[in-house]
């Protein structure tokens, strides 16, 4: 059984429950893993909490050194965390190596610019003030993340998080528990109780850690009904809430481009991972002239996507996560073609695997915008082709959408490309090159795509509190102010 990381020692569940993680390749047996309840969580908790004091003041410097050298022991590892994301989480290896240096490279990213503290000073308000403002961590942050990019998206909290100085208690997605486990040897060499994990389910585990008193601070990645879940929760607490949550994001495909590339691009971005990406294209809305042309090369390129086992050569898609995750996408496309659409390519089981979430990648034509499909996040291989008259129909349906995570647009005109920006809800808005994040960039969502924003310089910021600091370097009596603090008479 794989084993808890609290106070940097592997733990059991207090009560001995475990629950199973398996390949979704496969549907075999991986491992087993804790299924933490409350007294678990409670214990990661404290042990955060005792860390803390010390933690917050460590001097910058070492602090970077602590995640540069565990960047250092995950690059040492990369492929066997690679192999592990790839058999518990299904994409194929190659994107699983690719995880694994970005997660490395996420942790240096935020060692060097965790030491630039950036506060104000705001002098002189007064004769013999003067006003400062620091910027302090805010204690125990509960990290709580998704199985889609399981330590992408953790890295992009944890590192922010504690180069800011706050202690973490994380708890992965109980469908890829352990990889996260396996991370954790990166992170021996720092203090006991500065970085915890705990293994266990959504309402048991995580509810636990949100709703946790001595929990300042909850990040959370995922779907938008656990995050209005959480949101409650914190808000019945005070407590500062960073919400990632799902996206239904939109791809314009404007006249007079290469069409090659922009299909190849749009394949891309709706099938990579199979869809299961909060950043997907779910909808991609193609300008008057180029869409027949664009739905053939869309098309002929998808054809060419080679399904098999994610560990396997020559492998684009692997499986989804999961049968209820299948099964979602299987009924959303069987409503749409009852209500009208009409199949491109795709949409059903590949043959010739018996075993595995396997779905094909899926093009629909004859989308209309009542259809869930152009409304809700779908986070699987369906990609819904919409023609549009022009530039101006393409923007306005692509900001239809209570959503606002990510958008993108191929076009040549810099007019259609800034207008577009201007219009669409993203918080992150692509040109010409969709699905493209670094470390220094913001990421997040506008509307009800989240609340904050993790990665670039915004991304520590959002684990950093201010204090306003008023001092008086004279100590004087101030007249001028309250008469009676000084003045009253027999004082
Ligand atoms: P999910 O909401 O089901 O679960 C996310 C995490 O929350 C898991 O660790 C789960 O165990 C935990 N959880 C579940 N119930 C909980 C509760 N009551 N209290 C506290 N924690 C609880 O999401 P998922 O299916 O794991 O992931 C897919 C979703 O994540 C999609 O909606 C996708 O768009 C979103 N996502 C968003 C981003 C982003 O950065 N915006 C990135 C990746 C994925």
């Amino acid at each position: 059984m794989a084993l808890m990381w609290i106070a940097n020692a592997w733990v059991g569940s207090a009560d001995g429950r475990a629950f199973e993680v398996k390949n979704p390749a496969t549907e075999d047996l991986l491992d087993t893993v804790p299924r933490s309840g409350a007294d678990d969580v409670d214990r990661a908790v404290a042990a955060a909490k005792a860390a803390f004091p010390e933690w917050r003041r460590t001097p910058g410097i070492e602090k970077a050194e602590k995640l540069h050298e565990a960047a250092r022991r995950i690059r040492q590892d990369r492929e066997g965390l690679a192999i592990l994301l790839t058999k518990e989480g299904g994409k194929p290896l190659p994107e699983n190596r690719d995880e694994v240096e970005w997660i490395a490279a996420c942790l240096d990213y935020y060692a060097e610019i965790g030491r630039d503290v950036v506060g104000r000073v705001i002098s002189p308000v007064a004769r013999n003030q003067f006003n400062f403002v620091v910027k302090e961590p805010y204690g125990v942050a509960g990290l709580i993340v998704p199985w889609n990019y399981p330590l992408l998206l953790l890295s992009w909290k944890l590192a922010p998080a504690i180069a800011a100085g706050n202690t973490v208690v994380a708890k992965p997605s109980e469908n890829t528990p352990l990889s996260t486990l396996r991370l954790m040897r990166a992170f021996e060499g720092f203090p006991a109780g500065v970085v915890n994990v705990v293994t266990g389910y959504g309402p048991e585990a995580g509810a636990a850690l949100v709703a946790h008193r001595d929990v300042e601070l909850v990040a959370f990645t995922g779907s938008q009904a656990t995050g209005r879940r959480v949101a409650v929760t914190c808000a019945e607490q005070l407590k500062k809430c960073h919400l990632e949550l799902g996206g239904n994001d939109p791809l314009i495909v404007d006249e007079g481009v290469d069409l090659d590339v922009a299909a190849r691009g749009a394949a891309w971005a709706c099938f990579l991972n199979m869809g299961q990406v909060c950043t997907s294209a779910e909808r991609i809305y193609v300008v008057g002239k180029a869409y027949e042309e664009f739905v053939d090369r869309f098309v002929a390129f998808t054809k060419t996507l080679r399904i098999g086992d994610p560990l396997g050569p020559d492998v684009d898609l692997g499986p989804m996560i999961s049968a209820p995750q299948r099964d979602k996408v299987e009924q959303k496309i069987a409503a749409s073609l009852q209500a009208g659409a009409r199949l491109a390519v795709g949409g059903g089981r590949p043959k010739g695997f018996d075993k595995g979430y396997f779905y094909e990648p899926t093009a629909l034509l004859d989308v209309t915008p009542d259809m869930p499909l152009l409304r809700e996040e779908t986070f699987g291989p369906v990609a819904p082709i919409v023609r549009c008259r022009d530039i101006d129909e393409a923007i306005a349906l692509a900001d239809r959408s209570e959503y606002g995570l990510g958008a993108s647009i191929y076009t040549n005109s810099l007019e259609h490309a800034m207008k577009a920006m201007e219009q669409v809800h993203a918080g992150t808005f692509w040109i010409n090159d969709p699905l493209t994040d670094n470390d220094a960039g913001p990421f997040g969502g506008m509307r009800r795509s989240g609340i904050g924003r993790e990665l670039g310089s915004e991304g520590i910021e959002d684990f950093r509190d201010s204090k306003h600091v008023h001092m008086d370097y004279v100590i004087e009596r101030k007249p001028y102010w309250y008469p009676y603090r000084y003045d009253r008479p027999g004082e």
